[in-house]
């Protein structure tokens, strides 16, 4: 079965190797020669979409439904209404690393589950439920599990999400509490991919939607809501340098592609971006390959307390470091210690408590402007994309009370607070 494109802009799939085209089905892979599959568009009617036309949208991803393949009736949308979630000015994060120029912080543990993943699964299941799935599934390492638990529960829908077992408590808790199947598999999150991949291939399976299995297509232009609102919130314009986490490396590329797109259609004046993308020391496959000059990623086995990073084989890779090159960006990786110091500084600074991805992203980028990498005197914005109450054992060695009192002036006065 096809998209049903009432209104959509979507036109095809079409090949990311070989520019083969498929029509909008539940496909992932060219049949001719196995390359990832993406959205494309029918030009003309994206140069329609207008400023007034998203500005008078809802106040959520769905103001961007003229630029997404799925969702354009608001009636068919399997959706938490992710998005528009706070672009917060980081003076003093910016002093703090020695930045002149603006630095924004695009904060998304606001979203509905607490993670960007709001926004890729909204736009994923939508297009499965135009599609004729009647379950929804993925694999995820922590937060896309949420999400699609979540996302199922409010739309009624029976769903069976795949983590590898290891996973933080905070995110097999706050998956398993909206109550659908919720498979622990004894491997790594490239385990549980592979898996999900054969699934899908069987009798059972056939009615169900993987987000990023047999649906990714899809799921992977929610990414560019990330693009399209930085733009929309500086008053229709681009920054200079974004700096956003990498675990298959697709937010990275969309955010990329969302503002080639606006600049193509019109939305935004021309002016040249910079992509930089950050990993962990435990799973630094892309930011290895850049550094060493190659084109091909080679897979790792993750290690680290970046979990929802932890992609060890990351599908869009190869498509992160060509943004990361073609624009003039860079990529880094931090270590465990790194990261947490990162989550105390963004907190500390700018009152924004992140997960252990938005502790990668802040200590990336203040590794970048040591290195000289970043220009600190260009407008800067780094993505937060997960909530730190998911990840608190990443700090919680860390930080505490700051005294012990008996409820007593003198005890205040012995302990130095007055
Ligand atoms: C999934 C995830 C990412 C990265 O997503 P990719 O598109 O796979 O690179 C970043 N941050 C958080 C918190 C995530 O859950
Ligand atoms: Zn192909």
């Amino acid at each position: 079965m096809a998209l049903s494109a009432t209104n959509s802009p979507a036109r095809c799939l079409v090949c990311r190797a070989c520019g083969q085209e498929y029509p909008l089905i539940a496909q992932h892979a060219c049949f001719e020669c196995f390359g990832p599959l993406e959205v494309g568009y029918d030009q003309a009617a994206l140069n329609k979409v207008t400023r007034e036309q998203i500005e008078a949208g809802p106040q959520n991803i769905w103001r961007y439904a003229p630029l997404l393949p799925a969702g354009q009736d608001p009636a068919s949308r399997v959706t938490l209404d992710p998005g528009l979630t706070p672009l917060i000015r980081a003076d003093r994060l910016a002093a703090e690393l020695g930045m002149t120029g603006t630095l924004w912080v695009k904060d998304d543990s606001a979203n509905p589950t607490h993670s960007f993943k709001d926004r890729v699964v909204s736009v994923a299941l939508t297009a499965a439920k135009e599609l004729g799935f009647t379950r929804f599934a993925c694999a995820s390492t922590g937060n896309l599990a949420n999400s699609v638990a979540a996302h199922a529960a409010r739309a009624g829908v029976p769903s069976i999400v795949f983590i590898p077992s290891d996973l933080e408590q905070g995110k097999i808790i706050t998956t398993a509490v909206y109550g659908g199947e919720l498979v622990a598999i004894e491997g790594s999150y490239d385990d549980v991919n592979r898996l999900c991949g054969e699934l899908t291939e069987t009798d059972a399976f056939e009615d169900t939607a993987f987000v990023n299995v047999n649906v990714r297509p899809y799921y992977a232009e929610g990414s560019k809501t990330l693009g399209y609102e930085v733009a929309e919130q500086l008053g229709w314009r681009l920054p200079a340098q974004v700096v956003a986490p990498m675990a298959s490396g697709e937010l990275l590329t969309k955010i990329d592609k969302a503002f080639e797109e606006l600049v193509e259609i019109g939305l935004v004046a021309e002016s040249s971006w910079k992509v930089f993308g950050a990993q962990s020391k435990g799973c630094d496959p892309i930011a290895t390959a850049l550094r060493d000059g190659k084109d091909e990623i080679t897979p790792v086995k993750p290690t680290g307390i970046a979990k929802s990073l932890n992609i060890g084989d990351p599908a869009a890779g190869p498509f992160a470091l060509e943004s990361v090159r073609r624009t003039g960006g860079w990529m880094d990786s931090v270590t465990d210690d790194e990261i947490r110091d990162g989550i105390e500084l963004l907190a500390r600074t700018t009152g924004v408590f992140a997960e252990t991805a938005g502790g990668v992203t802040v200590a990336v980028l203040k590794k970048l402007v040591e290195s000289g990498r970043l220009d600190p005197t260009a407008e800067t914005v780094v993505y937060n994309t997960g909530e730190g109450l998911k990840t608190l054992d990443a700090v919680a060695d860390r930080v505490g009370p700051t005294h012990r009192v008996k409820p007593s002036l003198r005890a205040a006065r012995e302990a130095g607070l007055l």
